[in-house]
């Protein structure tokens, strides 16, 4: 544990905990007395720019997160198979009841980036294979866009595999069904980290438009 960015790190645990566990911050105290009880999941990207908890300024215990490389949601798949994401969808709806779901997307977007130009990344990695996932947003931004301007081309896909995202999320009936009988909502929202901006997915129409914050 010897080197800068560790130390770095443990520096940055050290003001975490001086802040929770040795002031008059009782979050800690009341987080781990009971359960946890976030009302949101969020789907969001790995990239390291794009973390929910610093953009929305969330507290310990408001968020629940899954992160994965181009914020995908896999199609619903009973039987075998490693289905973290699945997996935690699961848990956040049916154990702890989340109130909403969010899809979160992001401009300049490396797992997009590998899925319209898979000579980026490995051939036959994980990667490639992961984010086939998308190949619906792919098709549906190709044919909106073209492929000419490949920048306006991987920007429309990154919004284009937010929709398929909550498409598949519709396709885990325990999600549809808390849809139906408890109010739970699901959004769509895009993070332009270019400029700052949020656009939030209007899902029955198919278009975005800039959050007015
Ligand atoms: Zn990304």
């Amino acid at each position: 544990m010897a080197n800068k960015e560790i130390y770095r790190l443990l520096s940055g645990y050290r003001q975490f905990r001086e802040r929770f566990y040795s002031g008059d911050d009782t979050t800690y105290s009341k987080l781990t007395s009971g359960w946890q009880g976030p009302k949101t999941l969020i789907i969001g990207c790995s990239d390291s720019r794009v973390d929910p908890a610093i953009l929305s300024s969330a507290s310990p215990g408001q968020l629940f997160v899954v992160r994965n490389v181009a914020n995908l949601v896999p199609p619903f798949e009973s039987g075998g198979g490693f289905h973290g994401v699945s997996a935690a969808i699961e848990f956040a709806v049916i154990n702890l009841k989340v109130e909403n779901i969010i899809i979160l997307g992001h401009r300049q977007c490396g797992g997009i980036r590998a899925l319209l130009f898979p000579e980026a990344t490995q051939a036959g990695g994980f990667v490639q294979q992961w984010v086939a996932i998308a190949e619906k947003a792919k098709v549906r931004a190709t044919q909106l866009v073209g492929t000419e301007d490949q920048n306006a081309l991987w920007r429309q896909c990154e919004l284009e595999s937010i929709r398929t995202s909550l498409e598949n999320l519709r396709l885990f009936p325990f999600v549809r069904e808390a849809t139906e009988t408890r109010q739970l909502t699901l959004h769509g929202i895009y993070f332009d980290i270019e400029n700052g901006e949020l656009l939030e997915l209007n899902q029955e129409a198919g278009t975005y438009s800039a959050i007015d914050l």
